[in-house]
C-alpha cells in the first residue's frame, strides 16, 4: 500500500468514525431516503435550499464504512453549491466510479478523491454512490425512497 492509499483509507475511517453533518434538518422539504439492499446501507439526506443554493446538508442512517464516509464527505462537498453544480458533482462522482474510463476519476473533486479506490471493488460502488443518489432525489423534493437496485446505478 502506498502512502496516498493509506492516507485515503485513513480519511474514510475518520469520516466513518466521526461523520460530519450527521444530524437531521427538521423544517425542509428537501429530504429523501435511500437504501442499498445489497449491503444493508440506509441513509436519509436533508438539504436546506434557498434561491437554488444548498445552504446546509446533513444525513442520518446506518451502513458500512464506505457508505457513511461517502455521505459525510458528500455533505461537506454540497454545502454552498448551487443545485445545478450539485447535480454536476453527482454526475461526475457517479461517472468516476461506474464508467470504464480512466479519465473519469475523482482527482479534481477535493476530499472526495479518498473514495477513488472504491472503483476497484465493484460490489462497494453502490455503497459509495448511495448518498449521492439520495441527495439527487432530495434535490427534486422527491419523497419516494430511492434504492440502488432500481435506479441505474
Ligand atoms: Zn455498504
Amino acid at each position: 500500500m502506498n502512502d496516498l492509499t493509506a492516507l485515503y483509507q485513513e480519511m474514510i475511517l475518520d469520516h466513518n468514525k466521526s461523520p460530519r453533518n450527521f444530524r437531521k434538518i427538521s423544517d425542509t422539504a428537501y429530504h429523501a431516503d435511500g437504501v442499498n439492499p445489497l449491503c444493508g446501507d440506509e441513509l436519509t439526506v436533508y438539504l436546506t435550499v434557498t434561491d437554488d443554493i444548498i445552504h446546509d446538508a446533513s444525513f442520518e442512517g446506518k451502513g458500512c464504512a464506505i457508505s457513511i464516509a461517502s455521505a459525510s464527505l458528500m455533505t461537506e462537498a454540497l454545502i454552498g453549491q448551487t443545485l445545478d453544480d450539485a447535480e454536476a458533482l453527482f454526475k461526475q462522482f457517479h461517472d468516476a466510479l461506474t464508467k470504464d474510463d480512466a479519465s473519469a476519476n475523482l482527482s479534481n473533486m477535493g476530499k472526495l478523491v479518498a473514495l477513488d479506490g472504491v472503483k476497484a471493488y465493484p460490489a462497494r460502488v453502490k455503497c459509495a454512490t448511495l448518498a449521492w443518489h439520495t441527495s439527487h432525489a432530495a434535490m427534486q423534493c422527491s419523497q419516494k425512497q430511492v434504492t440502488t437496485e432500481i435506479d441505474d446505478v
